[in-house]
């Protein structure tokens, strides 16, 4: 694709969706189980200084892997672009993606009309889905109820954009084409032996009844 292209595909939205860019921006209106903070990483800065529009086919939930780490404490990392990239395969030198969920609140870092960089680098699980954290605490009680929390958040992102149930994966879903084809084994708190089982199947349930 050349550059002038690319620049209307990202100013019109998707090409390959049937959403046009404007209708997926922002959030709308969230429901109060939900509630959405906006707190954006600049425009311009911090990955967002190279965009890629987002074609919303799945949703694909993390865990942070720092224990105690809130979701306001992510974002404030997020905004003053303190989450480098560890690999060379990162085409904009920053991790970042959709939305961070604690026990207590939502967290969006991006619009939803721009691919994050959370799932596979130049494969489709950036391209295609809605990247939400959850975040990780030692306390069970904590930990239940950001994971509730996500739950009602993808159970919503799904019934807006039309998102069937399987397709909301785990990290783990999306082959890591620069890696040998590995398998990330995240959202951690939600695998068992470092892959989908009974955890994973417990949240769509979940999923399903939010
Ligand atoms: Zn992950």
């Amino acid at each position: 694709m050349n550059r002038r292209s690319f620049l209307r595909l990202a100013t019109l939205g998707c090409a390959c969706c049937a959403v046009p860019a404007c209708t997926t921006t922002g959030t709308g209106t969230a429901p109060g189980p939900v509630a959405i903070r906006t707190d954006l990483i600049p425009n311009g800065r911090f990955g967002r200084q190279r965009k890629f529009p987002l074609c919303v086919r799945y949703i694909t939930i993390h865990s942070t892997g720092s224990r105690g780490g809130t979701a306001a404490a992510h974002a404030r990392l997020l905004r003053e672009g303190r989450i480098r990239a560890k690999t060379k395969w990162n085409r904009r030198g920053y991790n970042f993606w959709h939305f961070t969920v604690d026990d207590c609140e939502v967290v969006q870092h991006l619009p939803l009309s721009e691919a994050g960089e959370h799932a596979d680098h130049d494969g489709p699980g950036n391209a295609t889905s809605i990247g939400i954290e959850i975040c990780e605490f030692r306390e069970p009680a904590r930990q239940r109820a950001a994971i509730e929390r996500a739950a009602r958040l993808a159970a919503w992102l799904r019934r807006r954009f039309g998102v069937p149930p399987d397709h909301v994966v785990p990290h783990y879903f999306w082959t890591m084409h620069r890696f040998n084809n590995w398998h990330k084994p995240c959202p951690r708190i939600l695998m068992d032996g470092g892959r989908p089982g009974a955890k994973w199947e417990a949240f769509l349930r979940l999923v399903g009844r939010s």
